[in-house]
């Protein structure tokens, strides 16, 4: 199959059992607070049949040769790179934001990596489970998300310090067909639609952390796996209906509860390979640096939504000209620019690993991820702002159409006369679902911590970056030292992890 169609993906979710809590329910995957979520699926399946998106969503498997959705590719070249970061964008726009897909392809690349790499290092057999597991994705088309974000407990201490040891995700027990695990991963996006969930560190682990050190992958509604769920909507419409109105999400708190899991499913297991428990922290780092990379993707489209939507009604409110509207859309096209040459420019230092999947600059990567993080409020006050207050007020649609007050609102919500009431009525909607619904004000969450918060990817950039060599050209300058050093920073990648993590085992 290779390139999986909409109904068949639709099909597998009708057959899943049900285990998606929302409120004191416990619903299958037909129920239609799932629709806003499946909507945006969807346009993964279309755009890799469509003849307009075809080059970048679809790629050839490295394994079989055959024609594959990009969503479950490995990165083997620059080229890669590139249409994954463009993929990513121009789905983006189809869905105002989020195209909720890239939590499988970036684990898949971290697991492609960090599985050979343990294998190389201690003769187990991870990266085969992998291979097996990767190949069976492409054939199917499989949508993965990854539960990565432990619940943590208290902030500062290890996972084997804290007072309740289910704080992290842990294996409890290790039998010889397998092994069950315990714990709960916060903040899980579209995890009740998806095929399945790839569970991975959230953090570096210690000697004494072994038991936390692990990573598998299993169907989303396997015996034991609990989504406790929170469905982020849109308004309803009743009369103007328009893409955006379509499009939410579920997110879910996603516990293991005992659960069993076989050995072919697993890729990291630190109680039976204690060594291998150095390796949990390299793929913490590496899936949130594939994932911060597919941000470079996301987050452009989302700025560019945002000053999309901030032109539009700043030529509707008759101040598109004025220099303040031009400065403030400015601010956000700029921001949607550099972070998107982060992510060009990091694919352009792209090295590749002895895996041979290929893999972006780490500053470079987490420079425009923080950017983005950085600067997501300051856009939408900027929204907020050309728009004004009506998209907080704006009274009902059905009011709109009432033959009562219907004909007073449409003649209350005209500004230029050239442009007729609905498509005002229209834009401010759009923008009243793009910042005050549910999914909309959750989006501006998603756009400061999804990935890791800003000042996750600020110690990412510093653990890399080469501050002693750059303090070289002050030194210069100042005299201290009698010659300039030629400075030019050399391509970093997660890899670097390795060797420092291995030296906290001993
Ligand atoms: C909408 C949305 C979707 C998401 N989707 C996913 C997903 O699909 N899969 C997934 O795995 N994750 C997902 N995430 C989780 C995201 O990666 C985390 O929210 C992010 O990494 C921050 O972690 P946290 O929420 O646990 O906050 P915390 O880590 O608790 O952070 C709160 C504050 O505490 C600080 N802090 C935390 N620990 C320390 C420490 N040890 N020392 C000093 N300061 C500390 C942080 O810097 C921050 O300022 C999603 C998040 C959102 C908002
Ligand atoms: S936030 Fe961006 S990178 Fe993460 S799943 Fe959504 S579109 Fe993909």
């Amino acid at each position: 199959m290779g390139v999986g169609t909409y109904e068949q993906f639709l099909e597998r979710m009708y057959k899943m059992k049900p285990n998606i809590y929302v409120g004191d329910e416990v619903i299958d995957r037909k129920d239609p607070r799932l629709a806003a979520g499946f909507y945006a699926m969807r346009q993964t399946f279309d755009c890799a049949h469509d003849d307009r998106y075809k080059d970048v969503c679809t790629a050839t498997s490295h394994l079989t040769g055959e024609t594959i959705n990009r969503f479950t590719h490995i990165h083997q070249t620059q080229d890669d790179l590139f249409k994954k970061q463009e993929m990513t964008k121009l789905l983006s726009h189809r869905v105002g934001g989020c195209i909720q897909r890239c939590m499988g392809i970036d684990a898949l690349n971290a697991l492609s990596v960090v599985t050979y790499e343990i294998d190389a290092a201690l003769g187990t057999d991870y990266n085969q489970n992998f291979i097996n597991y990767l190949k069976w994705t492409q054939e199917h088309d499989i949508v993965a998300n990854c539960a990565q974000t432990d619940v943590k407990g208290e902030r500062l201490k290890r996972p084997h310090e804290q007072s309740d040891p289910d704080m992290y995700l842990r294996i409890v027990e290790d039998r010889p067909d397998g092994i069950i695990v315990r714990g709960a991963k916060s903040c899980n996006s579209a995890s009740p639609y998806v095929d399945e969930i790839i569970a991975t560190p959230t953090r570096f682990m210690g000697s004494k952390d072994n038991a936390y050190a692990v990573s598998f992958a299993l169907p989303a509604d396997w015996p034991g796996v609990k989504l406790a769920s929170l469905p982020g909507l849109r308004h309803k419409r009743t009369h103007i209906d328009a893409p955006i109105a379509h499009i939410g999400d579920m997110e879910s708190l996603t516990i293991f509860d005992d659960v069993f899991v076989p050995n072919e499913r697993i890729f990291l297991n630190g109680v039976r390979h204690p060594e291998s428990t150095r390796f949990a922290g390299f793929l913490a780092i590496m899936f949130a640096h594939f994932h911060r990379h597919s941000y470079t993707g996301c987050k452009p489209a989302t700025s560019e939504v945002l000053a999309s939507s901030a032109a539009l009604v700043a030529e509707y409110n008759g101040i598109e000209k004025t220099s303040h509207a031009q400065e403030k859309i400015c601010h956000i096209i700029t921001v949607a620019e550099l972070v998107y040459a982060a992510g060009v420019a990091s694919a352009v230092r792209a090295v590749k690993m002895p895996s041979g999947t290929m893999i972006p600059d780490e500053i470079l990567t987490n420079a425009g991820r923080k950017l983005a993080g950085e600067e997501i409020f300051n856009e939408v006050a900027i929204l907020t702002d050309l728009a004004g207050g009506l998209i907080a007020t704006l009274p009902l649609e059905d009011e709109f159409y009432s033959d009562d007050i219907g004909p007073l609102l449409n003649k209350y919500i005209m500004r230029d006369p050239s442009i007729p009431a609905e498509n005002i009525h229209r834009c401010f909607r759009m923008i009243e679902d793009q910042l005050v619904s549910d999914f909309g004000a959750s989006q501006m969450t998603a756009g400061l911590h999804g990935g890791g918060s800003p000042q996750m990817e600020a110690v990412a950039m510093m653990g890399g970056y080469n501050v002693e060599k750059l303090k070289g050209i002050a030194k210069y300058l100042a005299g201290i030292e009698p010659d300039i050093p030629i400075y030019k920073r050399e391509t970093v990648t997660p890899r670097r992890v390795l060797e420092k993590f291995e030296k906290t085992q001993k």
